[in-house]
């Protein structure tokens, strides 16, 4: 079977046009994006897109290669003290002269819509109510669409990245699946993805997982993009790894579901802005009125 995210996607994205509307406003999302990696940049343009189509307000800060950490850092004040921004994310990766999880941390965790503060990927492991990185969020969401059963399920997870290998290890654990979860040191891969019901591949090695690695009858969540001779493939050797296990394809698989849920999340953090206002500061740090 295949495990298309299209059709799913399509579903989400009806429900978060009528929350919009509901919501009264056209909530904002704002894309920073560092440098010019062109697969950033069409994930930047997918992003802007879908948030078009849904009525958020997207809006793209695009700076230079050799932005310094300190100019990023300032921008990403204003956008945390920005009232018409209700969330915003970082695109990665970013320059090597830039830290990350510094820029990652920087970001007003109700303003976090990817999910990556280090106070909500805590809650996350916690099994608490956060926002929840796009990318994992979406992969729970196909796992529930296809009915998979996940309670004592042995799932593997092959990656350990902030954004998708550990997120969506704690997701799968806090759900009741026995989880594994391998990395570029582990020994004999094969050995743990062939025991897995459950197979999610986050890595970007195309064709890494083949057919005598995955067991007959398995679901296999293939998160993998790499752009080979013009195409984007994944981290599964699709054709023959289909014809014994359920599969995610590249594209059309969890890539629809990550920019969706990017709006969910966006559309969740609006939401909450409008039921609890923030307060106003202190007198003595409002502006005195002239006259
Ligand atoms: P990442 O930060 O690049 O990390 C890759 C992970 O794979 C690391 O944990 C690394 O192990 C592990 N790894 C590398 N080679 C390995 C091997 N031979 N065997 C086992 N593990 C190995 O990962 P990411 O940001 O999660 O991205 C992973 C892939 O998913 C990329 O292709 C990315 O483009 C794609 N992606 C797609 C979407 C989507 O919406 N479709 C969203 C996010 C990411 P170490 O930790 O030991 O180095």
């Amino acid at each position: 079977m295949i495990l298309s995210g299209k059709a799913l996607a399509a579903e989400i994205e009806e429900g978060l046009k009528k929350r919009v509307e509901k919501l009264g406003f056209s909530p904002g999302l704002d894309i920073v994006m560092v440098g010019d990696d062109p697969a950033s940049r069409t994930y930047v343009e997918k992003k802007l897109n879908k948030a078009g189509d849904i009525g958020i307000k997207g809006r793209l800060h695009h700076l230079t290669e050799s932005t310094t950490e300190e100019e990023l850092l300032t921008l990403i004040s204003k956008l945390n003290a920005d009232k018409s921004v209700h969330g915003f994310i970082v695109q990665m990766p970013l320059p090597k002269q830039i830290d990350s999880l510094k820029i990652i941390s920087a970001i007003d965790p109700r303003k976090d819509a990817d999910g990556l503060h280090p106070l909500n990927l805590g809650r996350l492991a916690q099994g608490s109510k956060t926002i929840a990185s796009a990318t994992p969020k979406g992969i729970m969401r196909m796992i529930d669409y296809y009915k998979i059963p996940l309670a004592g399920m042995e799932a593997v997870v092959v990656g350990r990245s902030n954004m998708v290998g550990k997120p969506i290890s704690y997701l799968l654990t806090n759900r009741d699946a026995t989880v594994t979860l391998c990395h570029s040191k582990t020994k004999n891969l094969a050995e743990h993805t062939r025991r897995a019901d459950l197979l999610v591949v986050a890595v970007g090695s195309p064709y890494l997982i083949k057919a005598d690695m995955v067991k007959e009858g398995a679901h296999i969540i293939d998160v993998g993009t790499t752009k080979l001779a013009g195409k984007t493939v994944g981290d599964v050797d699709f054709d023959p790894v289909s014809r014994k296990a359920s599969v995610t394809p590249v594209p059309g698989g969890v890539g629809p579901l990550t920019v969706i849920m990017l709006m969910e999340n966006l559309v969740e953090l609006a939401e909450r802005a409008k039921a609890e206002p923030q307060p106003e500061p202190p007198p003595s740090r409002r502006r005195r009125k002239q006259g």
